[in-house]
C-alpha cells in the first residue's frame, strides 16, 4: 500500500485542508442561499404591502420550501386564509402549534383561531381562543375574537360575558357596545312581548351608556307596547332630536307606532328640531362616517366595517 510511507501528520495534515476547504465552500453556498432569501422575502413584503396576494404566496411558499422559519410558515399561513384557502392554513398553523417555543404554540394557536373563525367553523374557533386566555401575551388578542365569534352567532349574553373579561379600562372604553349588546336583547324581548325582560336590558343598556340613542328608541317603543303613549312622544322627541341621521331614521316608525298621538310628535319636534333641517323629507341616505359605505336602510353597526353609530345621514349633503 501506498499510503505505508506517509507519516501520520502528513495524513492529519491532509484531513485539515479538506476539511477547512469543505467548511468554507459549505458557508459561500449558505451564505449565498441566504442572501436570495432574504430578497424573496423582502420581494413578497412587498407584494403584500401592495395587496399582491397571489404573488405573494407564490414568493413565500417557495421560501416555505426551504426554510422552516416560523416568521415565513406564518407569513404563508396567514396568506393562504387570505386566499381563502384555510384548510392549508390551517395544515400550516397546525404544524406551527406543536413547535418547540411556547411563544410561537400561542402564536400559531390564535392562528388557527382566525382560521377556523374564516371557514365558519365557530365553535372549534372559540375553542382555541378560550386556551390562550391564560396567556400574557394574547389574552387581549383572543378576547377581541371571541367577542366576534360571539356576535356572528347572535349570542349577546355571550358577547357581554366576554366584555367583562376585559380589564376596567378597556370596559370603559367598551362601554356603548356593552350597551348595543344590551339594546339587542331587549329587541328579542320586545319581539316576543316579554315587557319585563325588555325593561331591564333597557335599564342595563342605560348604565353602560346613559347618551345611547338606541336605547331612548326602544324605550319608546316599550313605552307604546305597554300602553302609555305620552312617555313614548317624550322619549322619540328624545332620540329623535339627538341627531339628523337618528331623525331621517326613525320618524317613520315614530309616525306608525305612535299612530294617533304622531302629531303630539311632531308639535315637540317643531318645538326642538334636530339639529340640521337641511335636504328634511327627502328619502333617507347614510353614509359610514369611518369606511365611507353608503347604506339606504339605517344600521346601529355599519356593515363595512362594523363600526358602532358611524352612519350619518348624507341628505344634506354632497355623495
Ligand atoms: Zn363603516
Amino acid at each position: 500500500m501506498r499510503l505505508r510511507g506517509i507519516g501520520p501528520e502528513v495524513l492529519l495534515l491532509c484531513f485539515l485542508v479538506v476539511g477547512a476547504a469543505a467548511f468554507a465552500l459549505g458557508r459561500r453556498t449558505a451564505r449565498a442561499r441566504r442572501v436570495r432569501s432574504n430578497i424573496d422575502y423582502f420581494t413578497g413584503l412587498d407584494h403584500l404591502v401592495n395587496d399582491r396576494f397571489d404573488r405573494a404566496t407564490e414568493v413565500f411558499s417557495r421560501l416555505a420550501k426551504d426554510s422552516r422559519e416560523a416568521e415565513i410558515q406564518f407569513a404563508l399561513g396567514s396568506l393562504m386564509r387570505r386566499r381563502g384557502e384555510v384548510d392549508r392554513a390551517i395544515a400550516i398553523h397546525t404544524e406551527l402549534a406543536a413547535h418547540r417555543e411556547a411563544g410561537i404554540r400561542e402564536q400559531a394557536t390564535l392562528a388557527l383561531g382566525l382560521d377556523y373563525m374564516s371557514a365558519g367553523l365557530m365553535d372549534r374557533a372559540e375553542e382555541k381562543l378560550r386556551s390562550l386566555l391564560g396567556s400574557a401575551t394574547y389574552r387581549s388578542a383572543a378576547l377581541e375574537k371571541l367577542a366576534w365569534v360571539h356576535e356572528q352567532q347572535r349570542d349577546w349574553r355571550g358577547a357581554l360575558d366576554i366584555w367583562r373579561e376585559l380589564p376596567p379600562e378597556d370596559q370603559r372604553e367598551h362601554a356603548p357596545v356593552a350597551a348595543h349588546y344590551c339594546c339587542e336583547l331587549a329587541e328579542a324581548a320586545l319581539l316576543t312581548g316579554d315587557l319585563e325582560g325588555a325593561r331591564a336590558q333597557i335599564a342595563a343598556a342605560r348604565v353602560h351608556d346613559p347618551a345611547s340613542a338606541r336605547t331612548t328608541i326602544l324605550a319608546a317603543r316599550l313605552a307604546c307596547a305597554a300602553g302609555e303613549p305620552a312617555k313614548a312622544v317624550d322619549l322619540y322627541a328624545q332620540a329623535l332630536a339627538k341627531s339628523r341621521a337618528i331623525h331621517d331614521a326613525f320618524i317613520g316608525e315614530a309616525n306608525s307606532v305612535l299612530g294617533p298621538h304622531a302629531t303630539d310628535l311632531a308639535q315637540r319636534l317643531r318645538e326642538r328640531p334636530p339639529l340640521d333641517e337641511t335636504g328634511a323629507g327627502e328619502p333617507a341616505r347614510f353614509r359610514c362616517d369611518q369606511c365611507g359605505v353608503s347604506s339606504v336602510t339605517w344600521h346601529w353597526r355599519c356593515p363595512g366595517c362594523r363600526s358602532y353609530d358611524s352612519l350619518q345621514s348624507v341628505n344634506n349633503r354632497a355623495l
